[in-house]
């Protein structure tokens, strides 16, 4: 199975391409098979010559060719369906970040950081309002309330939200003040949700189970691919494992492991991977050099006052210097620091 991404074509030019397309797959007996009738992403059912793919990456219509040929991923088994995000929000040679609080917890405070966030570039504002905590006992999110504060901070600052849902009976509403929806740790291995959220018409941010293999978390990306999304963001997270050191080991090796099997951008998240703020900026760059697309952050005005994850919180004034040293490796691999996400 190889996923192809055109570049965005007139009604007309893409006519001719896809019959172009088509004439090419019929010589090696495939088909082409697009996930949604006006997809920009199309998926070649079939065997064709590495020769054969390689001189189709250089048609003028072709953004990229993505071959997946490590078995067990090479066809899915649920929907031979692939994914990728689009360009624009984690392209290449750009990494983006996501950044903000653990939890809203009220306007006055997710308005101030949003601000200086902003301020430094991000495009992408994070924060749970509907919360997967441990205990039952701990502070739950402010849930539909959280939301519209989260919502009415990022049009004031011209930010993307990016925040978790929890329960397939809230995706609606959480669809209608986010810009893309978060799947949690803890709900990695949940398929019901996995499949409505592929279906919600949004861009998901997956992020890997506590103790999931690579292979687990991909056929949960690709349970949300079933519903028919194109934009998946694979997100690194941290490992359960013996040590009181860290709350969870980065695993970094996923990063490279993911980078080369699927074409899905693939970012990290240092504050829940290591749960010590003092590391966070040490491990951004370490996945910066492991090839990371972009990076999920929790940062606060005031970390030690924070409601939730009080201990991994980056202050702003950490966050601000870590970005020149971000910047330092990015451009070590040719890359830059990309604010660039926008519904
Ligand atoms: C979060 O990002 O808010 C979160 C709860 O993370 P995780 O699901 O990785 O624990
Ligand atoms: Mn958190």
């Amino acid at each position: 199975m190889y996923q192809l991404r055109p570049k965005p074509l007139a009604a007309d030019v893409r006519a001719s391409f896809l019959q172009k397309l088509e004439a090419w797959a019929q010589e090696f007996g495939g088909s082409w098979v697009p996930v949604k009738d006006d997809s920009q992403v199309l998926y070649f059912k079939g065997d064709a010559p590495q020769s054969a793919l390689l001189a189709l990456q250089q048609w003028p219509e072709v953004i990229a060719v993505v071959s997946e040929n490590a078995p067990p991923f090479t066809v899915s088994e649920i929907a031979n369906k692939r994914v990728v995000v689009q360009e624009a929000m984690f392209g290449a040679g750009a990494a983006s970040i996501i950044a903000g609080p653990c939890s809203v917890e009220d306007y006055d405070s997710m308005l101030s950081i949003a601000q200086k966030l902003s301020n430094l570039g991000v495009r992408a504002l994070r924060a749970g309002a509907f919360k997967p905590r441990t205990s039952p006992y701990a502070f739950q999110g402010l849930e539909e309330k959280g939301l519209e504060i989260l919502s009415a901070v990022s049009k004031e600052n011209g930010m993307a939200v990016v925040t978790e849902v929890l329960d397939p009976r809230d995706i609606e509403i959480v669809s209608q003040h986010a810009h893309m929806l978060q799947i949690g740790s803890r709900n990695m291995s949940n398929s019901a949700l996995l499949k409505e959220v592929g279906q919600a018409g949004m861009p998901v941010l997956l992020k890997r189970g506590m103790a999931s293999t690579i292979k687990e978390f991909l056929y949960a990306a690709e349970y949300v691919a079933v519903g028919g999304c194109e934009d998946i963001l694979l997100c690194e997270r941290g490992l359960r494992h013996f040590d009181p050191e860290v709350r969870n080991i980065l695993d970094l090796s996923a990063v490279a492991i993911l980078k080369q099997k699927t074409g899905l951008p693939v970012i990290v998240d240092p504050s829940h991977g290591t749960g010590r703020a003092d590391i966070v900026p040490s491990m951004m760059c370490a996945a910066a050099a492991a090839g990371a697309d972009g990076f999920l952050v929790e940062v606060h005005d005031k970390p030690q006052e924070a409601w939730s994850d009080a201990n991994q919180a980056m202050s702003v004034d950490n966050f601000a210097q870590t970005l020149p040293r971000l910047d330092a490796v990015l451009s070590a691999f040719e890359k830059t620091f990309n604010p660039l996400l926008t519904k």
